[in-house]
């Protein structure tokens, strides 16, 4: 803390400037900082760095590590090394493939190293012979010389950079800008402005947690004295980053549950009689323990806010089911949204099916409804008449009002977050909610962007489930796929032939119109074959649906609108082309369709893999029918970042941490957050006030937490 100067008693403080605080000084423009000015302000400014403090926390995206320095004759192959030296010779030339070699020969003391560069144009005047230079990389020995291809550059007189000694931060760019200039800029920033940092952890806490001091752990996450202590700089940044957020999510469910109100929907024993008497099958123990938290979140006055997440095929819709039911017998309504059409009218299907004897009103809104017949439902919702609701997403959201609201049920969602439940609310009384994804969720995810539900999870699928196989298929297969297909539409399974749409244009449709006729009169001119794609209209949909449930179609082709939910037991044949064009989850949606009931099931994926990446998918796809498997394996294929779009969930992204390499740390975080909770509900204690600004600052308004404090 800087000590408050004295003022002169009496002086009235006009036109005197005030000492600027630390939060003014560390909004102190960047083009007033050392080495900057207003040129490369501008520069600074396409990286949205307006002030010191933005320097401060921006962050390297990588490192280069000069810290194993050798001579050239204590080089070992294969390994990170540095070796510095004064480059001797350099050649550039073009090769009759039309791409070019940049050699830099450098002496290295007694010893000679040559850096090699294939295909990289822009390096060609990278380096001038006499300067000084670092290369780092891993060694390979071509006779007698030592060779790095690729190997990281520092020249060490541009810019009077300080000899490369250790780890160097490499941080993103912007045209104009050089490497060493931004090192320069940052490194003037934190000696002047890091002791102007606030700490938010007490002390005492940061001793019994093991973590540095901010102003310790930033100067080092920038220019680390040693890979240790890049760790534990790391490591501090990542906490923090991790703690805020769960302690902005622990709060959030704290308030709901304080604050808001919702009914009280007991499963007494002859409720719950009453809606089992109508399944039509036993439960698995993962169902019957998804209703027990259910049935014990529904009791209580506040309300519900679960996630149901299980594996494609595990049975979710009865759990929900039996929610809706329950919410029916207290003389509540209930909606149940799904994100297509299709789903959503099976979902109606079934119900009509299980709910046939019972009293229970039903009305189901979709996009073919005339606008008379909507209008006569939504004042059927809206007087009460109605109990049990099931539509569309967007069709619900739009303009149904209910007279007494007692849970919502969405299926099938991906997008669902944090802020999606507003939706629905009405005066007074909250409903319940009750979500059910996709696709199973890495652990991770559930404790971040979803991180103010509770989750249930069905692992254990309905017994009698039969095996399926899932192959992976160039062209020169098709043949004998197609006449297995054949056979098991012949011994009476029915197939989907999935064709990916990148988007629904005209001329995509064109193209699996095509694909329709080519097997319609081809590999398939023997069967009952319909098309169904997302340009259809509801009525065609249905239509085309309906044939296929009911066995009149034997292979349906299809976009992936049947990607989620889609439930027809004897469906037991899939092929996908283009696997490249899906994502693992899809995939796995996809395959999801068939294996549903108790006939072995096959799919069969081309696939045309054009990047390592989608090769990596696919072969994760055919080893795994495992829904929670997959979804870890998404995760590190694709990493954190879009997989369950955290924007769309209305949080800020996570700026250090990243969520698979980081798990450890989130859950302590996640612990710590709730302890601290468990203690000081509000933060409202002093010692938190630091801890309870940032929450609010970064979260306050994406989770809505009002007025906190
Ligand atoms: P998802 O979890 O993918 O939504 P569904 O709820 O559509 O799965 O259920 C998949 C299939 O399994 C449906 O045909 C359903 O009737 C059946 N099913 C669900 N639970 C059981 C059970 N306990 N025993 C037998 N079949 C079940
Ligand atoms: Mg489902």
């Amino acid at each position: 803390m800087v000590p408050c100067k004295p003022r002169p008693f009496g002086v009235i403080n006009i036109g005197m400037a005030a000492e600027p605080t630390a939060a003014e000084q560390l909004a102190t423009p960047v083009q007033f900082l050392k080495g900057v000015g207003p040129a490369r302000a501008e520069l600074l400014e396409r990286l949205e760095l307006r002030a010191a403090r933005d320097l401060l926390f921006f962050l390297p995206r990588d490192y280069q590590d000069f810290s194993d320095q050798r001579e050239v004759d204590q080089l070992e192959e294969g390994k990170l090394q540095t070796v510095r030296g004064v480059v001797e010779d350099v050649d550039f030339r073009g090769t009759s493939s039309g791409g070019c070699v940049l050699g830099v020969s450098i002496r290295a003391g007694a010893g000679q190293l040559r850096g090699l560069w294939f295909n990289q144009q822009f390096m060609r005047d990278r380096f001038q012979v006499g300067q000084r230079v670092v290369l780092s990389g891993r060694p390979k020995q071509e006779g007698l010389v030592w060779q790095m291809h690729h190997p990281r550059a520092e020249t060490l007189d541009a810019g009077d950079e300080e000899p490369a000694t250790k780890i160097l931060p490499v941080y993103p760019l912007t045209e104009g800008l050089q490497q060493w200039q931004i090192r320069k800029i940052v490194r003037a920033a934190l000696e002047t402005y890091v002791p102007l940092l606030d700490e938010v952890f007490p002390d005492e806490y940061l001793q019994a947690h093991d973590l540095w001091p901010l102003q310790r752990a930033l100067p080092q996450v920038h220019f680390p004295d040693d890979r240790a202590a890049l760790d534990n700089a790391r490591r501090r940044l990542v906490y923090q980053e991790l703690f805020i957020l769960q302690l902005a999510l622990a709060v959030k469910r704290r308030r709901q549950q304080a604050l808001r109100r919702a009914p009280v929907l007991e499963a007494t024993a002859k409720i719950d009689a009453r809606i089992r008497r109508l399944f039509p099958f036993e439960l698995t123990a993962g169902q019957e323990r998804a209703i027990a938290e259910i049935s014990a979140d529904m009791a209580r006055p506040a309300p519900m806010n679960r996630l149901l997440q299980g594996d494609v095929g595990s049975g979710k819709t009865v759990v929900a089911v039996y929610a809706m039911l329950l919410a029916v017998a207290h003389g509540c309504q209930t909606v149940l949204m799904a994100p297509t059409e299709i789903l959503a009218r099976q979902h109606a299907l079934t119900l009509d099916r299980m709910l046939a004897s019972s009293q229970v009103r039903r009305a189901q809104l979709t996009g073919g409804l005339t606008p008379a017949r909507r209008a006569a439902l939504l004042e059927l919702i809206a007087a009460g008449q109605v109990d049990l609701v099931v539509g569309t997403q967007a069709i619900i959201q739009e303009d149904v009002s209910f007279a007494k609201l007692g849970l919502v049920v969405i299926d099938e969602q991906h997008k669902f977050g944090v802020r999606q439940r507003a939706v629905l609310k009405q005066a007074g009384i909250d409903p319940h909610y009750l979500v059910m994804t996709a696709t199973p969720i890495p652990r991770t995810v559930t404790m971040t962007q979803f991180g103010d539900l509770d989750v249930s999870t069905i692992r254990d699928a309905p017994p009698g489930r039969q095996t399926l196989n899932t192959y992976l298929a160039n062209d020169e297969k098709r043949a004998k796929w197609w006449d297995f297909f054949r056979r098991k539409l012949r011994e009476g399974r029915q197939g989907y032939v999935v064709v990916p749409l990148v988007e629904e244009s005209a001329a995509a449709i064109a193209s699996i119109d095509e694909t329709f006729e080519s097997l319609a009169n081809g590999e398939l001119e023997a069967f009952r074959i319909g098309l169904i794609h997302g340009r259809m209209s509801p009525a065609e949909k249905d239509a085309a649906m309906d044939r296929f449930r009911a066995g009149e179609l034997q292979v349906l082709v299809c976009t992936s609108v049947v990607e989620v939910g889609v439930d027809v037991p004897n469906a037991t044949l899939m092929t996908i082309e283009d696997g490249q064009h899906f994502g693992l989850a899809q995939l796995h949606q996809l395959r999801g369709r068939i294996s549903r009931g108790r006939f072995p099931s096959f799919c069969c994926v081309f696939g045309n893999p054009q990047t390592p990446e989608s090769q990596e998918r696919l072969n994760a796809f055919i080893s795994s029918t495992d829904g929670f498997e997959l979804a870890e394996l998404d995760f590190k294929i694709r990493g954190p970042g879009d997989i369950f779009g955290t924007r769309q969930h209305g949080l800020p992204p996570l700026r250090i941490a990243d969520l698979s390499a980081d798990r450890e740390l989130l859950d302590a975080a996640r612990r710590d957050a709730h302890s601290l909770t468990a203690a000081d509900p509000d933060l409202a204690r002093p010692e938190h006030a630091k801890l309870r600004r940032m929450m609010m600052a970064r979260y306050g308004k994406a989770l809505d937490l009002g007025d906190v404090g």
